[in-house]
């Protein structure tokens, strides 16, 4: 955007009791520059324009009745929507201790009457090339933390399911680690697996595959409780962490998920078939540390993928 089209899009608010200088200032601006112009003849006019339509800059008469310009400006500034629109006090008074009052208010300048032409231009374009820069910074600082959030977002999520993946899962298990070191407290994990699932991509294609996998994330998320942390750990391979709960609690709650998946019926491109799957469960044990934990979780799936799979073993 070049610098002529932004000032064509700029609103500078005039405030002044007096008509006569209304005009001298809007004359003088619409002269020499773009910018849209408002007036307000009064500070509560002014007020309500300036929440209502947020110009860029405010000139703001100093005497006024009812409501004088160092009034106007504290209000402005007490209201966080407006208050980083500059305001340049234009005034005939012009003892030192007005100005001081002035930028006490919250103004940005202080410009005394008679003023000369070309340095009010000068000072105007100066805090509006401020405030236009602060406002660009501020969008693109907002842009760039929206960019974050994603970026962090996709790091943590499996894209297929939407669950969280190894490297989220292994994060919150650590956290779950130290608030068990703090509180005394514990946790179980799941780890399972969909059985024979290479025949699912085999028979229906490697989209079925998805549907299934995204189907059983639907049917843990609906089964488990919001404190419990599913992850897909592998390929069709799902790690469950179950705060506080002991193993006989995880073992019925994997027992329940196996029950879920295999009444579930998928259906997909008109064919129609269910899936099993077989589960390993584990306590966390403080004295081996997280990864025995996994491992022991991993190797009771493993008896039970040995031993005919669709069933739930407990660790050792
Ligand atoms: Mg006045």
């Amino acid at each position: 955007m070049s610098a002529e089209t932004q000032y064509n899009k700029t609103l500078v608010l005039i405030v002044d009791d007096n008509p006569q200088n209304l005009k001298v200032l809007g004359n003088i601006l619409r002269e020499n520059t773009t910018y849209g112009l408002a007036f307000a003849m009064n500070g509560f006019e002014a007020l309500e324009f300036i929440s209502a339509k947020k110009p860029d800059m405010v000139l703001l008469d100093v005497m006024m009745p009812d409501m004088d310009g160092y009034e106007v400006c504290r209000q402005l500034k007490k209201d966080p929507a407006t208050e980083n629109i500059p305001v340049i006090f234009i005034t005939a008074k012009t003892e030192a201790e007005d100005a001081v009052m002035g930028f006490e208010a919250g103004g940005v300048d202080y410009i005394s009457k008679p003023f000369h032409e070309q340095e009010l231009l000068m000072r105007i374009r100066t805090h509006l090339d401020l405030k236009l820069s602060r406002d660009m910074l501020e969008d693109k600082n907002k842009e760039l933390q929206q960019a974050y959030e994603t970026i962090e977002k996709l790091a943590l999520t499996d894209s297929l399911t939407g669950l969280a993946n190894r490297r989220s899962i292994m994060n919150l298990m650590l956290i779950e680690v130290s608030r068990c070191d703090r509180n005394g407290g514990y946790f179980s994990l799941i780890m399972c697996d969909i059985d024979f699932f290479k025949k699912v991509n085999d028979t229906y294609g490697h989209d079925a595959g998805d549907y299934v996998l995204k189907t059983i994330s639907d049917i843990m998320r609906t089964n488990l409780r919001q404190q419990d942390v599913i992850s897909r750990w592998g390929g069709e391979e799902f790690l469950i962490m179950l705060p506080q709960t002991d193993l006989d609690k995880a073992v019925a709650v994997a027992e329940k998920l196996r029950e879920a998946v295999k009444s579930a019926v998928m259906s997909f491109a008109g064919e129609h078939f269910s899936v099993t799957m077989t589960f390993g469960v584990s306590r966390f044990d403080k004295g081996s540390g997280i990864e025995h934990s996994i491992k022991k979780a991993d190797d009771a799936l493993y008896t039970g993928k040995q031993t005919g799979r669709n069933k739930v073993v407990m660790a050792e």
